[in-house]
């Protein structure tokens, strides 16, 4: 087989022409900075779209996040839950405000936060007022039963919909779960500003202070004049081009990337391996990344460092790094699965609560075999496959024939 002449992505931007006839108009009308119509458009769009009244837009999804957990009024030394298997800039807004995140291990129905992990947290540290929920790879997680337990124990539910945007929930798009909200546009994600995000919420009064912060918290008054600490977190006029330009082809991207996700479901079918799982009767993830997890019976031993991976070879057995290093052989790119944030070094001494655990310490780490640390085992035996919308069903089938290759 020969390498793929052109880069096979993971997932990158995909342009239809529309974004810079804005980025024009914005040119040409000289709205050049944090105001405009496509700002106003860009927010209008996406409230309609996702059924929250207000949209914030800002500088990126990490803004949003950071504007959200501020209005959860996370102080010092508050605990807060966060989905542990996620990019880290789902928790680190936390870390910004000075609060202490807690991990709350994953479950193996969507890759997403465990509710029984979560009871669990709630009973160690009742007093926990704010839970931060991702979809990871665009796949909702168990968001019913996620919002009861926070509901009994009256804590906030900051849901970051960053990778998850289009998806559905019982029919109901993600990023409307929480009382605030984050999406993201950043540059791989399914659809992009280049970067940016928005806070969404239905309370006026959340929208109006996001608002203010984000724009360096100026008072009404004929000078600068501050009662809080402002931040330069609004998004550009031209960047809300470039979002507007994009939104119409939002539901194209998902269609395509659903198709890549089934083909590879096919393709894969006589492997010892699954697809990133999803409930289809609840459930319509956005298919943002296409994963796939090796059975543990058909993992050849792989061990990982901080920066490095090894393995030794087996017939008929492969692990993520094997995969991994063979598709980039063939110049197609793939991503191991987002490293937990309980086994960042960042945060390797924050709380962990998982399903059997006791929740306190580490005591219930990673054993082979032993599924107690759920995310760990996903990370271990999953990996990202290329996604990218622009891939043809040609690439694809040769890289499902590169994955087959490593199973021989
Ligand atoms: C991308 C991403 C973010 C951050 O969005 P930015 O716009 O890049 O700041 C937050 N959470 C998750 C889960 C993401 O994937």
């Amino acid at each position: 087989m020969k390498a793929f002449e052109k880069k096979v992505y993971l997932s990158s931007p995909t342009m239809h022409g529309d974004e810079l006839r804005y980025i024009k108009e914005a040119y040409e009308s000289n709205w050049m900075s944090t105001v405009g119509k496509n700002i106003d458009e860009a927010e209008r769009l996406i409230s309609e779209k996702i059924g929250c009244k207000y949209a914030v837009a800002l500088s990126s999804g990490t803004a949003a996040l950071h504007l959200a957990i501020k209005l959860a009024q996370v102080r010092p030394g508050d605990r807060v839950f966060c989905s542990d298997m996620t990019f880290d800039a789902t928790v680190n807004p936390v870390v910004y405000e000075g609060g202490v995140p807690v991990f709350i291990d994953t479950e193996y129905d969507t890759w997403n936060m465990d509710p029984v992990a979560l009871e669990k947290a709630f009973q160690l540290y009742p007093e926990t007022k704010a839970v931060v929920l991702a979809n990871l790879y665009g796949t909702p997680g168990k968001i019913d039963d996620i919002l009861q337990v926070c509901q009994k124990y009256g804590a906030a539910v900051i849901e970051d919909a960053a990778e998850s945007l289009g998806a559905t929930y019982k029919g109901r798009q993600t990023g409307s779960f929480g009382i605030f909200n984050a999406i993201s546009f950043n540059g791989n994600k399914i659809i992009t500003g280049s970067s940016g995000g928005m806070l969404l919420t239905d309370n006026i009064e959340a929208a109006n202070k996001a608002r203010k912060w984000s724009t360096q918290s100026r008072e009404n008054a004929p000078w600068y004049q501050h009662e809080e600490l402002g931040y330069n977190y609004r998004m550009s006029n031209v960047i809300a081009g470039v979002v507007r330009g994009q939104l119409p082809y939002l539901e194209k991207h998902i269609t395509q990337k659903k198709a890549i996700y089934e083909r590879y479901k096919e393709g894969f079918k006589n492997l010892p391996v699954c697809m990133n799982p999803y409930d289809e009767n609840i459930s319509e993830p956005n298919f943002w990344l296409s994963c796939l997890i090796i059975n543990e019976t058909a993992m050849c031993r792989q061990v990982r460092s901080d920066s490095e991976a090894c393995y030794i070879q087996e017939p008929g057995k492969s692990c993520p790094t094997e995969i991994l290093e063979t598709l980039a052989k063939y110049n197609a790119e793939g991503r191991p699965i987002w490293k937990p944030m309980h086994m960042q070094p960042i945060y390797r001494m924050n709380p962990f609560v998982t399903r059997e655990g006791d929740g306190r310490g580490r005591t219930n780490a990673y054993i082979e075999g032993n599924r107690v640390d759920v995310g760990a085992d996903i990370f271990n035996r999953g990996l990202c496959l290329p996604s990218d919308n622009k891939m043809t069903e040609k690439e694809q089938d040769k890289v499902i024939e590169i994955v087959k290759s490593c199973f021989e």
